[in-house]
């Protein structure tokens, strides 16, 4: 079965996100791992080409491409090398772009759009707190009105690009005791008083991808930075976290995918007594069961992209794909180092980076656990 949901014009992008991938990004990527920061090179390199802005109107120097396709063909493309720049870059792309879209007024897309997809405005989205992350409508940052705008304080922890993001996309609570129905989304932007980072988290994997930890200490966010209406941020938040879910499963595929294909090339030339690795039966069988597990949830993550494209993929469907396709990602990773043996196991072999990388997979954007949790209530449980 080689379905595929993808047409020509997308493959013909497709070749310009791997050019992208192979000649920006590949030769670079030490030198971002060791400075656990991408390069602001390589996001104008992509905002050139027309990755960072697929879904930006046209009058704002984006692409206005309306098929959610050509983002997943990015992330896939991203992901096959690394999901660490899957991560940060789909984020900024995929993420934050329909909050800036959609929430916003002309004089605000005037301010940040033409940057944002030029990638001269790095973007992150701070949701998770330090005192979690999971319980979302629980969030304790605040955000008090006053005569020039707002006063935030509180922190937030785990944020993607957030050590250098020019822009963030910060979810607080404006009104005390109103649970989910008491948070707005503001756009803190670099430079605001008040508003500072700590060092860049030291992540087991993704080391090229920075995250930070956030603070607001009455950090000055001026009236025109909230975005869409006060008190509904936590509506704004479950309705993009769908394709949040379905960016990940996407890029979780893709990097199951190119990991296990080049397993395949490694176990059919690596020998031990006397025969190649992979003709044991043993791992004959693991090899099977791994690549009927990726076909079958690529089969179903694929239709969760074309009801996408259609307007039409709902929550449940998006936790599905979501935790699926992570375990299947994380059970192919380690089965694909042990095929490696001691290989494996060593920082420089790109199976033993995937493994590390891929782990997070399970717990963020909402982790495997209330995946099953949105799931089960929708059973009636
Ligand atoms: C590398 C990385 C990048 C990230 N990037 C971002 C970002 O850019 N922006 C952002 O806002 N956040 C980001 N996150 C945060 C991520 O989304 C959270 O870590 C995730 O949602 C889990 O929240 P938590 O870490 O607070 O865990 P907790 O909520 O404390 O959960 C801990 C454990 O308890 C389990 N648990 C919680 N509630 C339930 C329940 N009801 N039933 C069963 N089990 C439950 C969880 O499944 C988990 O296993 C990132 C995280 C990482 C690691």
């Amino acid at each position: 079965m080689s379905r595929t949901i993808y047409g020509p014009d997308h493959q013909d992008f497709r070749r310009t996100v791997r050019g992208f991938v192979e000649t920006e990004a590949q030769p670079n990527y030490a030198r971002y791992c060791e400075q656990r920061l991408i390069d602001r090179d390589l996001w104008l390199k992509a905002g050139s080409l027309g990755l960072l802005g697929l879904h930006v109107p046209e009058r704002y120097g984006g692409g206005d491409a309306a098929d959610w396709r050509f983002t997943a063909v990015v992330l896939e493309e991203l992901s096959r090398f690394s999901s660490g720049l899957s991560s940060s870059f789909g984020i900024h792309c995929d993420i934050v772009a329909p909050y800036l879209c959609d929430l916003t007024d002309d004089g605000q897309k005037t301010r940040w759009l033409p940057g944002f997809a030029s990638g001269e405005l790095i973007t992150a989205i701070g949701m998770t707190e330090p005192g979690g992350g999971s319980d979302l409508a629980n969030l304790r940052t605040t955000a008090r009105k006053t005569g020039d705008g707002w006063l935030l304080n509180g922190a937030k922890t785990f944020i993607t690009n957030g050590s250098r993001a020019d822009l963030v996309v910060v979810a607080a609570r404006t009104a005390p005791g109103r649970a989910s129905r008491g948070i707005s989304l503001f756009v803190v932007e670099a430079g605001t008083p008040g508003f500072a980072r700590g060092t860049k988290l030291d992540k087991v994997g993704q080391a090229e991808s920075d995250t930070a930890e956030l603070f607001f200490d009455d950090a000055v966010v001026p009236p025109e930075n909230l975005l869409g209406e006060e008190g509904r941020g936590f509506v704004y938040m479950m309705q993009r976290l769908p394709q949040e879910r379905l960016n990940c499963a996407v890029s979780n595929l893709a990097n199951a995918g190119a990991v296990l294909a080049e397993t395949l090339r490694y176990v059919k030339s690596r020998k031990a007594f006397g025969t190649p690795i992979g003709s044991f039966q043993h791992n004959r069988f693991k090899l099977a069961e791994m690549t009927t597990a990726l076909d079958v949830a690529r089969s179903y993550v694929q239709d969760c992209v074309l009801a996408h494209v259609a307007g039409e993929l709902t929550a449940v469907q998006a936790a599905k794909a979501k935790w699926w396709s992570a375990q299947v990602q994380n059970d192919i990773l380690d089965n694909c180092v042990q095929l490696h043996g001691g290989y494996g196991y060593m920082r420089e072999s790109p199976v033993a980076r995937a493994w590390l990388d891929g782990r997070v997979s399970k717990i963020w954007a909402g982790t495997n656990e209330i995946m099953k949790e949105i799931i089960g209530r929708d059973l009636g449980i």
